[in-house]
């Protein structure tokens, strides 16, 4: 039986670190590179992190690598169990759901800057890591686009792209319906589109055994199947006691759980986080005469103008990977029939693969934050403890570059690269806690009538 985890907001099965994820990532990702092995007896570190994902590895492995700061990651589940084993693959700009507008209005103009300047070098960062480390994770596609499903969204993908211009001298090209299908994109909800010239798609679980490996090459240790279900001060320091029956003291803690985060552990993290579910479908392999047949060869990632948005790939073996947000119920039963609407949403989107059969499908927790802004950093009045987590459904890039920020604050090194102070602030409590799954029912409605009924 698995120890419980989560916060407790959703349906339990979710929460079953024990229970393997049916995704096609664990179905092609080969074996997984070797752990430490679940926590038993006593140990120490200086650094403990909990959650063993691509946030919670990377730290490790720079605090490590860059600074030669011990340092141990716990996971509830086997590695690659979170998000981080499940996701879409898209390696792309985020870590927040809020507009350039939106921060620069809240946090002002230079630290809106600085977001984007952020997220930029985060794609960048993988990629330079994939090449430096030469980790197989099968590349697929430079950039993204943007696709306008409905004729009207167009406008706003013309201004965003201006708007690039404006402010940062960069080309977001604005394809019309016709350039887009002759780029492989052709869809009844594609009217146009932007290309956003960073980032790439990869398989998110080879990443993260990547991760795995570097994590562990310069003394990192990496414990799976060890949930924390005990925090406590010792001294001066700290003491993780795990379902596995470990013991870790630590000089500092760091929770890197993202949208699986355990309540009831520290205060300062109960209430902080919105878990959301997003669901991938998979397709069997669709060959070249049927992706032309469609109008869909590209193998650039591709996201639609909704709020709540559609994410498509195509990958290497010709599978298409439809992705989308997963409701609000994380019961088995919810889960099947949400996969049903996306099944049916997946046919109109491309109608000639309305039948197609589904090889796979899955779902998993993405993580908002009260104000959708990710949080990166150590508590300033108690520095031994860090929080990295609120993702806000695109952490891949921004995860592990973060995490070499967090790293850099926790030797008391310089960080020469750009990284937002409004990320930098400590976690916020969500006014009313136990109403965020309420509270996340009341938003969806509203975007679902902005995407599908109400003009732009
Ligand atoms: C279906 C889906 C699709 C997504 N698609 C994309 C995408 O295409 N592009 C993108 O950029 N992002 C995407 N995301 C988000 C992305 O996966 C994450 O931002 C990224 O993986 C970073 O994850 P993480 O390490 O912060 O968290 P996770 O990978 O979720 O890891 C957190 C870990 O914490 C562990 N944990 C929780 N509580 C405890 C405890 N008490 N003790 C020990 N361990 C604990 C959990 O077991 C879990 O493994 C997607 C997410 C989902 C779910």
């Amino acid at each position: 039986m698995a120890a419980r985890i989560g916060s407790r907001i959703y349906d339990e099965a979710i929460y079953a670190t024990d229970r393997p994820v049916p995704s096609l990532w664990e179905a092609t990702a080969g074996p997984a590179p070797a752990d430490d092995g679940a926590l038993e007896g006593e140990a120490s570190t200086e650094v403990a992190v909990i959650g063993g994902g691509i946030a919670g590895l990377s730290l490790v492995w720079h605090l490590t690598r860059r600074h030669g700061i011990e340092a141990v990651a716990l996971d509830a589940g086997k590695i690659g169990w979170g998000a981080s084993g499940r996701n879409g693959g898209f390696v792309s700009m985020g870590y927040t759901k809020r507009s350039l507008e939106e921060l620069s209005r809240s946090y002002g103009g230079d630290d809106a800057r600085t977001v984007f300047e952020a997220q930029k070098a985060a794609c960048a960062y993988v990629l330079d890591l994939v090449q430096a480390e030469d980790l197989q994770v099968d590349l697929a596609g430079r950039g993204e686009y943007i696709v306008a499903h409905k004729p009207d969204r167009m406008k706003g993908l013309e201004a965003k792209s201006a708007a690039m211009k404006a402010m940062f001298g960069e080309d977001w090209p604005v394809l019309s319906r016709a350039e887009l299908e002759r780029a492989g994109y052709a869809s009844p909800e594609a009217h146009g589109g932007i290309y956003v010239p960073h980032g790439t798609g990869l398989h998110p679980l080879k990443y993260t055994y990547g991760l795995l490996s570097l994590a562990r090459r310069h003394g990192g240790r990496v414990h799976p199947n060890s949930t924390v279900v005990r925090w406590e001060r010792d001294g001066g320091g700290h003491l993780l006691h795990t379902a596995s029956g470990g013991r870790l003291r630590a000089k500092t803690v760091v929770v890197a759980s993202n949208g699986f985060t355990t309540e009831g552990l520290d205060q300062r993290f109960d209430g902080v986080t919105l878990p959301a579910l997003s669901t991938i479908l998979v397709t069997r392999p669709l060959s070249l005469e049927e992706r032309q047949a469609q109008g869909f060869t590209t193998d650039v990632p591709v996201a639609d103008s909704r709020n709540l948005l559609f994410y498509i790939r195509l990958l290497k073996d010709g599978r298409l990977l439809f992705g989308g947000r997963g409701g609000t119920n994380s019961t088995e039963a919810a889960g099947q029939r949400y996969a049903d609407y996306m099944r049916r949403r997946l046919g109109e989107v491309f109608p000639a693969w309305k039948q197609v059969e589904i090889s796979h499908r899955w779902r998993g927790f993405v993580c908002l934050t009260a104000d959708l802004v990710g949080r990166v950093g150590l508590f300033p009045e108690d520095r031994s403890t860090g929080y990295l987590f609120g993702c806000h459904g695109s952490g891949v890039a921004m995860s592990g570059y973060a995490a070499k920020f967090l790293a850099a604050q926790i030797a008391d090194a310089r960080f020469n690269e750009p990284f937002p102070n409004c990320f930098r602030q400590p976690p916020k409590r969500f006014p009313m806690p136990s109403l965020r799954v309420p509270a996340l029912q009341a938003a969806y409605a509203w975007y679902r009538l902005k995407d599908e009924v109400l003009p732009a």
